[in-house]
């Protein structure tokens, strides 16, 4: 299939995009290289530098379209609330409109945990209250609500995948390595292994009074290469008028206070630790039921293991 992955630089775009490639398909990635890496895109896949508000002509002949392109940082929406509406919902409305014109009808939109906000029960449903804490999930709930719309009027096939918390590494079958990279790091994961590589001397603990077993914050971590992987179940399922929603996780919740653990385990390295405050928008446990997912696509994660996601995202680092 032809088809295009906005965002495709980035971490999750990119092993998408390599995976969508190791399958077979035609692969344009579009990106600004606002946070993402050129060298990111994946052998074998075209490359168009440009914003989702451009996509013109790059949707030609296009099928689908993978979308990842966003605003991805919570404590940055907080103080940037214009930059996560104009992009993450101003953005996708353009490349909606675009699709429209150029008669793209499958879409496979990468939503997240966020736009259910504080939960009331655990692990969280697809049919749970959305109501999200910061405007980072607000905006991807926005564009959830338009895909809901744009399905019914304009015959488009979408799904969204709510993400919780992606980590990890992949290896394509070729050799090539597709790691977490961000220039302004925010997610614990990467910030534990900088100070098991020397990079920082410790890591925050953001809150350590909340209501969960230890203190600190349980969040549901998943393994890159299984996400990606529901992607490509996802854009199969895409059905002419129908809007899909999905979470992604792996059903289990570790606390911040024992992924810090795991990383030790896992890099035979000191982590020291600096208690600090809670960090705004931050509910106390995040875990996912992914059952729908796997009942209607047959998705299911390989790679549950703490210590294998921590191990991969370790081994990747380049030393
Ligand atoms: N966290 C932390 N120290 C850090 C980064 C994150 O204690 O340096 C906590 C954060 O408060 C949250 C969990 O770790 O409870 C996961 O945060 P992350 O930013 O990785 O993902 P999010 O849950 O925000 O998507």
């Amino acid at each position: 299939m032809k088809l295009l992955v906005t965002g495709g630089a980035g971490y999750i775009g990119s092993v998408v995009a390599a995976q969508l490639v190791e399958a077979g398909h035609d692969v344009t990635v579009l990106d600004d290289l606002s946070t993402g890496h050129a060298d990111a895109v994946p052998r074998g896949a075209r490359f168009v530098n440009r914003p989702i508000t451009e996509a013109g002509d790059a949707l030609d002949g296009v099928e689908g379209v993978l979308h990842f392109a966003a605003r991805s940082l919570v404590g940055e929406s907080v103080e940037k609330p214009g930059l996560y509406w104009s992009n993450n919902l101003g953005g996708t409305l353009a490349l909606l409109h675009a699709m429209h014109e150029y008669g793209v009808r499958r879409l496979v939109f990468s939503s997240t945990a966020a736009t259910y906000g504080e939960p009331e029960r655990s692990p969280i449903l697809e049919t749970d209250p959305t109501r999200p804490t910061n405007p980072y999930g607000a905006s991807k709930l926005a564009v959830d609500t338009a895909l809901t719309a744009y399905s019914g009027l304009h015959k488009l096939g979408a799904v969204s995948l709510r993400y919780f918390n992606v980590a990890g590494a992949y290896t394509a079958p070729g050799g090539d390595l597709y790691r977490e990279r961000h220039t302004v790091e925010t997610h614990l994961i990467p910030n534990v292994l900088r100070v098991a590589t020397g990079e920082r001397e410790s890591v925050s603990v953001f809150g350590t009074d909340y209501p969960t077993p230890d203190g600190t914050c349980v969040r549901d971590y998943i393994h890159v290469a299984d996400l990606a992987r529901a992607h490509l179940l996802a854009l199969d399922a895409t059905t002419e008028g129908e809007h899909r929603v999905y979470n992604l996780g792996n059903g289990t919740g570790f606390s911040v206070r024992e992924v810090v653990e795991v990383c030790r385990e896992v890099t035979g390295h000191e982590i020291p630790t600096v208690v600090g405050p809670r960090r705004p928008g931050d509910p106390a446990v995040l875990v996912a039921s992914s059952e729908k997912i796997q009942r209607e696509l047959g998705w299911k994660p390989e790679r549950t293991s703490m210590s294998e996601i921590v191990a991969d995202a370790w081994n990747a680092i380049p030393r």
